[in-house]
């Protein structure tokens, strides 16, 4: 396992992990199985050393996730933001899960600023960052413990937990979010997954009793009619495969959601399929933001070296990761896929090796 913290980091996170006794755990927007993971195992952490503790999350998680231990005591901001500002002004140690900066949690981003501001001018909140994003915010939290060579948050949190020598106390509601987050961001371990150290974790995990063939089943194999149909409609019907630049890209507007009855959480992980598609190295899903009419998300998808956080950094007002990046215009789509197809054309070089 790794190290993660010196040991001054160590001694100082201890101290506030002893002194606290109201913890929140927050993650990004449009959460997924990581930021579920990772803020769901800290809280049962927590819980389990005797502290009040509380999860929010920006706004509705998939249904895939609904299973996770302790998913129903969730606190989702945009439907109780009152309830969650007054928690959070009265917490003592705040974990910033699976986000790099602020903004990611959209709108969260003003009472997270405050509690930032109040972490750094009175000392009575203590912040802590656990992320493997590139790029983290400087300043933003007291303690960052940043990891982008990680392949989740969950796995920053599994060496976390080992450090400070929580390895054999973990309980297994513990390990099952942790390894589901792990088990999420890698795609069931099929890219983002060659340090061995990955498998370490996961050994660790399965000795603290999770069923992972389960956990599986639990969030790959729950699709809605809904959902099988709309990678029909997607792949037969949308995906169109850009001449030359070995990429594809597919549009969703809400009128085909509705038409097709798919709910939020039916897209997750759509974009990977056109990959399968032999040489394939980019693909793109464009669809209208069902929160915020007007706006248009990109969600992109790599192979190898082809940085589609790059691309996404450059055009649409986003980042990520090297394989996996999205981004968020206010725009129509007929005008996002202009943009995306100009994007196309300026990396074409990288797309066409
Ligand atoms: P997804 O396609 O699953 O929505 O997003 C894939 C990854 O791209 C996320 O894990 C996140 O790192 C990044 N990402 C998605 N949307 C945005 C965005 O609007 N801004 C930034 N900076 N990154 C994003
Ligand atoms: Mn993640």
């Amino acid at each position: 396992m790794e190290r993660i913290l010196d040991e001054e980091q160590l001694q100082l996170l201890r101290r506030k992990i002893d002194e606290a006794r109201r913890v929140a755990c927050v993650c990004h927007v449009n959460p997924d199985g990581d930021a579920m993971g990772s803020t769901l195992a800290i809280a049962a952490w927590m819980m389990r050393l005797g502290k009040e503790c509380c999860v929010i999350v920006p706004n509705r998680f998939p249904d895939f996730l609904r299973w996770m231990p302790c998913a129903d005591q969730v606190i989702r901001y945009d439907k109780n933001t009152a309830k969650a500002d007054d928690f959070l002004r009265q917490a003592d140690l705040l974990w910033v899960c699976d986000m790099n900066e602020p903004s990611r949690a959209l709108e969260m981003e003003g009472i997270l600023c405050e509690c930032s501001d109040c972490s750094r001018e009175t000392g009575g909140l203590f912040m802590l960052m656990v992320d493997h994003h590139l790029h983290p915010a400087e300043g933003f939290c007291n303690l960052q413990l940043s990891h982008p060579d990680m392949c989740a948050t969950c796995e920053v949190i599994c060496h976390l937990m080992c450090q400070m020598g929580e390895g054999g106390d973990m309980s297994t509601q513990e390990a099952t979010c942790l390894y589901t987050g792990m088990m999420t961001d890698t795609g069931a371990f099929t890219y983002a997954s060659t340090r061995s150290v990955i498998y370490e974790c996961v050994s660790l995990l399965l000795s603290r009793g999770i069923d992972k063939d389960k956990i599986y089943r639990n969030v790959f194999w729950t699709a809605s009619p809904a959902r099988m149909r709309l990678i029909g409609y997607l792949l037969y019907v949308k995906m169109e495969l850009i001449q030359g630049m070995n990429t594809a890209v597919m549009t969703l507007t809400n009128k085909e959601r509705r038409m097709l009855g798919v709910k939020n959480g039916d897209t997750e992980g759509i974009v990977n399929m056109p990959l399968q598609v032999q040489g394939l190295r980019l693909s793109a899903l464009i669809s209208e933001d069902t929160e915020h009419p007007g706006f248009v998300k990109f969600s992109l998808r790599s192979v190898d070296d082809f940085p589609c956080n790059e691309m996404s950094a450059r055009f649409f007002n986003g980042g990520g990761h090297k394989n996996a990046s999205g981004g968020r215009m206010q725009c129509t789509i007929e005008e996002a896929v202009e943009i995306f197809r100009h994007a196309v054309k300026e990396f074409e070089p990288m797309l066409c090796r």
